[in-house]
C-alpha cells in the first residue's frame, strides 16, 4: 500500500473473482456461471475489421443500438433501460446513486459476494438479511425495511428464485424504498420482474448479457425501471464515465437480444442439462438446492465442499466453494455441456470411491 492512499479505502476488502485461467488447455472451467455455448452468430459476425477500424472513434453514450434492441425485447420504452459494461457497473452506479435517507441497503445474507464490497467502496451501511433455515429468501424480512434493498432472483450461489408475487409482496412493502432485483440469472427459470416497472416507481431490474446470453467477455449490463430512475443512473453514468461500452459490445450486445431463436435454444439446453445433472447428483448421495439458474449448489456428506474443490480439480474440473461457515459444506458447480456434466459425473463417482 501507497502512502497515497486514502484513509477510508485502506481497510477495504475487494471482491475476488472466480479464478480465470489465462489459457484454458484441457480445464474444464465451471466456476463462475459463464455459458458454455458461443454468443448468438450475428454478435460474432458483426465483430469484423471493418467495425475495429472503427475503433478510433469514440462508441455512442447511450448505446441506443443496444438500448433498443432491449427495450424490443421487453416491449418497453427505450427511456426506460440504461446500459452499463457489465452489470456490476450498472450496480456500482446504483450504489453510488441510491440508499435511502438512512444511508443503508439491505441484502440477504448469503448472496452475491459484491453487495459488501460497493457498501463499503461508496459508504453505506450494509443490512445483511439471514436466509431461512432452507436457504430461502423470506419476503416477510424486508417488509418496512429502512433502506434500498438488493435482492438476486434467482439467489446466488444458491440458485434458489423468489415468486414474482413475493416480489411484489416485497414492493408493496417498501413503496417508500426502492427496490433493486439483480437478475443475472433469471433467463434459466425464474420469472422477471420486468413487467412490474411501470406498476411500480420503487423497482429497478438489473440483468446482465454475461450468463444467458454468452457475452460475458464483452461486459454488457443493463437495468430497468422508471423513466425517471433511468434519468438518475444516467447523471451517475454521464458523471463517471459516458463512454462506458466499446463500439464492439454495442454492436454484439444488440445483436445477441434481438436473436430470440438462439437464446430460447440455448437457454432451454442449460436447463435441460441442469435437470438431468441435480438427478445424477443426486443419484451420488449429494443434496441439491433447488436451482432456476445456470449452477446448481451441491454438498455431499462425505466431503465439504474445499475438500470436493480440490479432489475435482486433479480431474482439471474447476467448480468453486466459500469459506463460509453457513456454506463451507457446498459447491457451486456451472451447468457446462452435457458432455462436461458427465465428465464431472464420472470424476465425482471416482473420487467418492477413493475417499
Ligand atoms: C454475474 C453476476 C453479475 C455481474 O454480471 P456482469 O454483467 O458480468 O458484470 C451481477 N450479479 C450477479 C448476481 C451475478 O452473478
Amino acid at each position: 500500500m501507497s502512502r497515497f492512499l486514502r484513509d477510508r479505502f485502506q481497510t477495504l476488502e475487494p471482491y475476488t473473482p472466480g479464478e480465470q485461467p489465462k489459457t484454458l488447455g484441457r480445464l474444464i472451467k465451471l466456476n463462475t456461471n459463464e455459458n458454455p455455448y458461443e454468443p448468438a452468430p450475428g454478435a460474432v459476425d458483426v465483430i469484423n475489421s471493418d467495425e475495429a477500424k472503427k475503433l478510433r472513434l469514440y462508441s455512442e453514450p447511450a448505446a441506443s443500438l443496444l438500448t433498443e434492441a432491449i427495450a424490443d425485447f421487453y416491449g418497453i420504452r427505450q427511456e426506460q433501460v440504461i446500459s452499463g459494461n457489465g452489470s456490476d457497473e450498472i450496480l456500482a452506479f446504483i450504489f453510488m446513486a441510491f440508499r435511502g435517507k438512512t444511508g443503508k441497503v439491505w441484502y440477504p445474507e448469503i448472496s452475491y459476494s459484491f453487495y459488501p464490497v460497493y457498501c463499503d467502496i461508496f459508504g453505506a451501511e450494509g443490512v445483511k438479511v439471514p436466509l431461512g433455515d432452507d436457504f430461502s429468501v423470506r419476503p416477510e424480512d424486508y417488509y418496512g425495511a429502512d433502506g434500498t434493498i438488493v435482492i438476486t432472483n434467482p439467489n446466488a450461489p444458491t440458485g434458489m428464485a423468489l415468486e414474482l408475487s413475493q416480489i411484489e409482496d416485497i414492493l408493496e412493502n417498501n413503496r417508500d424504498n426502492l427496490v433493486v432485483i439483480d437478475e443475472a440469472y433469471v433467463d434459466f427459470g425464474a420469472d422477471s420482474a420486468v413487467g412490474l416497472i411501470d406498476r411500480y416507481d420503487n423497482l429497478l431490474v438489473v440483468q446482465t448479457l454475461s450468463k444467458s446470453r454468452s457475452l460475458a467477455g464483452a461486459r454488457v449490463g443493463f437495468a430497468m425501471g422508471s423513466e425517471e430512475l433511468i434519468e438518475d443512473l444516467n447523471r451517475i453514468k454521464f458523471s463517471f464515465n459516458p463512454y462506458n461500452l466499446n463500439r464492439l459490445s454495442i454492436l454484439a450486445g444488440a445483436e445477441a437480444m434481438k436473436d430470440r431463436g438462439y437464446f430460447e435454444t440455448t437457454r432451454k439446453k442449460i436447463i435441460d442439462t441442469r435437470e438431468h445433472f441435480v438427478e445424477e447428483l443426486k443419484g451420488l448421495g449429494f443434496r441439491v438446492l433447488p436451482s432456476k439458474a445456470n449452477f446448481v449448489f451441491a454438498a455431499s456428506d462425505r466431503m465439504r465442499g474445499e475438500r470436493f474443490f480440490n479432489e475435482l480439480r486433479k480431474y482439471d474440473i474447476i467448480v468453486r466453494h466459500f469459506k463460509d461457515e453457513k456454506i463451507a459444506d457446498y459447491v457451486r458447480i456451472t451447468i457446462g455441456t452435457p458432455e462436461e456434466m458427465e465428465l464431472l459425473i464420472s470424476a465425482t463417482r471416482k473420487i467418492l470411491e477413493s475417499i
